[in-house]
């Protein structure tokens, strides 16, 4: 995340009225992901840490969601420009700049955000506008015209907030699809950076767009599967087990060249199996270097791999296979350690527990083993 972001007031438009989308359904509130389009933006918004969040709406019955909660809600116009105009001129948020977005589109990418944060605050640009170029042919009244010359602009936007208002103020055409048009009609010649931004961050019109989403978003998961067994050794008396990042009390100690946390090593395999980098062993083999070494540093290592690769977490699932201990006790713990170590909600992990019903060494208590499921997603 872009430490510039938090100098940008951002405003993000739904309040619009759909109606090419359906004349009855209004497409910010259509859910793909378990989650509206209007949702899905916010929260990725909010990851961003913005300065102040406002969200501009008209009749919009928003979702029961906190994601909404702290965010400003102003009152749009009847087109979109008096939309933006209603929130630069009504909003109570003072900051030097503005990002103004479309909430129809899901799919810009976290890296964008920054590009486009990191350039305005130079001071050396007006705004700062992303666009992609156009690999269609296009006809224009049924002319062949050279793609060459096309700029397809999307949102986010980032202007001078000063400049922005003042164009606004002095607009007369309320039909504009994008704030920098106003910018590029000024007789007042404007400093205007372009970025490059990829082709298929598209903004949602048509109903089978939903569809188009859905199958953009699925081609950026990818899952992983971790699995890890420690011999136990029994007939202690105040010994612990460590799993997922707490001391569990047992009569069991783990034989481990680490500190022997089967959670933590199943997860760390997983990430790294969900990235294509093979597995825990080919980082952290046993040498003097990890003898007892705390497994939270194996599962930061991946986590640092997966933030590089620009991924997150989607979801865990964790299966823990023992007779001895048992888990239950310790559930809420280890979800709650989870989530810290993890970054994540709760409803994101899940842990399961079973014994191998006395059969076979795990089964005589000999050994525990865990194995985990992981989904991760592109940011
Ligand atoms: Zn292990």
């Amino acid at each position: 995340m872009s430490l510039n972001n938090s100098k940008i007031h951002f405003i993000l438009l739904a309040a619009g009225n759909s109606t090419r989308f359906s004349p009855k359904d209004n497409k910010l509130l259509v859910k793909f992901k378990n989650k509206s389009i209007l949702e899905y933006n916010l929260s990725k918004i909010k990851e961003q840490n913005f300065h102040k969040i406002t969200i501009v709406v008209n009749k919009i019955k928003l979702p029961k969601n906190q994601l909404f909660n702290k965010i400003e809600l102003i009152k749009g116009g009847k087109t979109r420009s008096l939309s933006v105009k209603n929130a630069l001129i009504n909003s109570r948020y003072r900051a030097r700049y503005v990002m103004v977005h479309d909430a129809a589109r899901p799919l810009y990418s976290n890296k964008l955000i920054n590009k486009l944060s990191d350039k305005i605050i130079t001071g050396k640009y007006d705004c700062v506008i992303p666009y992609s170029n156009c690999s269609d042919t296009v006809l224009q009244n049924n002319i062949d015209i050279n793609r060459k010359n096309i700029k397809l602009i999307k949102t986010p936007q980032v202007f001078s907030k000063v400049k922005l208002t003042k164009l606004h103020l002095l607009n007369n055409n309320i039909y504009l699809s994008d704030d920098s048009q106003l910018f590029r009609a000024s007789k007042n010649s404007f400093n205007i950076k372009y970025i490059l931004d990829r082709y298929l961050h598209i903004k949602v019109t048509y109903k089978d767009d939903i569809e188009s989403v859905n199958e953009l978003l699925k081609l950026n998961s990818r899952v992983g599967i971790g699995y890890d067994i420690h011999r136990i050794e029994k007939g202690f008396k105040n010994s612990y087990i460590n799993m997922a990042g707490i001391k569990v009390k047992s009569k069991a100690k783990v034989i481990s060249h680490s500190d022997g946390d089967v959670i933590l090593h199943a997860i760390t395999d997983s990430i790294l199996g969900a990235l294509s980098m093979r597995d825990i062993g080919t980082y952290f083999p046993n040498n003097k270097q990890n003898l007892n070494r705390n497994s939270k540093e194996f599962l930061n290592y991946a986590l640092s791999k997966m933030n590089k690769e620009k991924f997150k977490i989607n979801n865990i699932d964790l299966m823990i296979v023992s007779e001895e201990p048992k888990i239950n006790p310790y559930y809420k713990k280890m979800i709650k350690k989870l989530v810290h170590l993890l970054n994540l909600n709760q409803n994101q992990i899940t842990i399961k527990a079973t014994t191998n019903e006395k059969s076979g060494l795990i089964g005589k208590g000999d050994f525990i083993a865990c194995w985990s499921n992981i989904s991760i997603i592109e940011i």
